[in-house]
């Protein structure tokens, strides 16, 4: 079995963060990733140790949906969890990232109106992304959700939509969660019982 330092997704508010093998990059707006430094903090992450558990051939010609639907295909418990890691090249790869916000914040669904779009054609890199099971709405994004990461780490964001052209698709199954929550006195006080889930999906897709 083959086990990588760390591999991550977090989210959101000046760009979209990813990491992979222990390196954590933001995007911002310029659709650049930019190393991050040790004191910047984040509101939201999600992170593992990633073991491969299974691995299988990236098929060519897939968009994000046709992607998900192998996906679904190949993990067999819908109430675990999944990492993804997916070295390939890729035909198409459309990514966004959304500007920093300042307080008092906005609902995401109006940030992402701001949001920057990215298309890039025939780039090699890798797609990072976890699944996560139906009954987590509320706490994040039900479904599938991916960042790329370009080969020299140099640019990247969220996935909008691609063209897989070859690779390989690498899956962490995940029975175990651990969840740490902010301590800000604006957290404290926050409304959280509100469902949130009919906005994350619109602005978590295209
Ligand atoms: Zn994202």
């Amino acid at each position: 079995m083959q086990t990588y330092r760390l591999m991550v997704t977090f989210n959101h508010l000046d760009g979209e963060m990813v990491a992979l093998d222990g390196s954590f990059y933001q995007v911002k707006m310029d659709g650049v990733a930019y190393p991050v430094k040790a004191r910047q903090q984040t509101p939201f992450a999600v992170v593992t140790q990633f073991d491969v558990d299974q691995d299988a051939v990236l098929p060519a010609d897939l968009d994000y949906q046709g992607l998900q639907q192998k996906l679904d295909r190949l993990i067999t418990n819908r109430n675990h969890f999944y990492a993804f890691r997916i070295p390939g090249r890729f035909r198409k790869m459309m990514v966004r990232s959304v500007p920093a916000q300042l307080p008092p914040y906005r609902p995401l669904a109006e940030v992402v109106k701001e949001q920057a779009v990215f298309h890039y054609e025939d780039t090699e890199g890798t797609l990072i992304g976890f699944y996560a099971p139906d009954y987590m709405q509320g706490l994040n994004v039900p479904g599938y959700h991916f960042h790329f990461l370009n080969r020299n780490r140099t640019r990247g964001g969220h996935v909008l939509d691609l063209q897989t052209g070859s690779g390989k698709i690498e899956i962490d199954e995940i029975s175990e969660i651990v969840m740490s929550l902010p301590h800000s006195p604006t957290f404290a006080t926050l409304e959280l019982a509100q469902d949130q889930a009919k906005s994350l999906q619109q602005v978590e897709k295209k």
